[in-house]
């Protein structure tokens, strides 16, 4: 059993949320399943970043954005792996690259082209979980890329497809898809399935939980992405082909 699950940045913003995401991680581990993780920058780490970047030089070439953007997701990765190794589990991070991620060269907007799963395969053949830094792939030419904000659903979806992955689990800081945004809106209503085309149109409306090309590459490739919140045990949301 193949498990690919992602962890958002607000569910790894500081130290006990990292160990509480690395918990569930190792308790899939412990049932004997292999497990892919895949981690978003810390909190408003790519927001601070983002920043950081436009004070120096608010026309920076996209190309050393992306250099510099990916650096936050490649942060958690490390500190992921760690937190699963002192919980005495072998693990080991992957940039999108080492992960053998490879995109089109659109910078900040890039689309994954094709995943080479050696790299993975052998970490997880030797016993290991493999944590990916999300967002973030090699473009043909041999820079680094992201995926556009919200990216590293994508990198899940698009992992679970070229892996083969039973289940793929976006865990993030709601617990699952509601019809409105639940944070603004007291009354939202959570779906306890919803189509990929419906999913779709909240997305295009403004639903920000699922970046929307995961949805499609789910569509393209019939996985089936459950939404669940990192901090409580509740169901969450199933997001697949219509019943
Ligand atoms: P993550 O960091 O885990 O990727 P995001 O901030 O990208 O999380 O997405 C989760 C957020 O999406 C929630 O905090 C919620 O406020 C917002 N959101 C907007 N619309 C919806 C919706 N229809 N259903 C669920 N969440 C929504
Ligand atoms: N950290 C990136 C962003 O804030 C990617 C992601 O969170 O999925 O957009
Ligand atoms: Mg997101």
């Amino acid at each position: 059993m193949l498990i690919v699950q992602k962890y958002g940045g607000t569910s790894l913003a500081d130290e006990e949320r990292i160990f509480n995401a690395a918990r569930r991680v190792t308790r899939l581990a412990q049932q004997g399943a292999q497990v892919v993780v895949v981690v978003s920058a810390q909190g408003d780490t790519t927001d601070d970043l983002i920043e950081k970047a436009t004070a120096i030089n608010p026309r920076g070439a996209a190309r050393e954005m992306d250099a510099y953007m990916a650096a936050g997701e490649q942060l958690s990765a490390g500190l992921m792996a760690m937190a699963i190794g002192s919980l005495g589990y072998p693990a080991v991070s992957l940039t999108g690259w080492q992960a053998g991620i490879v995109t089109d060269d659109v910078y900040g907007n890039a689309r994954i082209q094709q995943i080479r799963t050696e790299r993975i395969r052998q970490e997880l053949d030797r016993g290991k979980i493999v944590v990916v830094a999300g967002f973030q792939g090699i473009s043909p030419g041999g820079d680094i890329t992201t995926l556009g904000r919200g990216g590293s659903d994508t990198t899940a979806v698009a992992l679970a497809a070229y892996l083969q992955a039973q289940v793929c689990q976006i865990y993030t800081d709601v617990d699952g898809v509601y019809d409105r945004d639940p944070r603004r809106y007291a009354g939202a209503t959570r779906y306890g399935r919803i189509s990929y085309e419906k999913m779709l149109r909240l997305i295009e409306n403004g639903a920000q939980v699922l970046h929307d090309r995961s949805v499609e590459l789910a569509r393209e490739h019939g996985i089936t992405v459950e939404v669940l919140s990192a901090f409580t045990g509740a169901p969450g949301t199933l997001v697949g082909p219509m019943q």
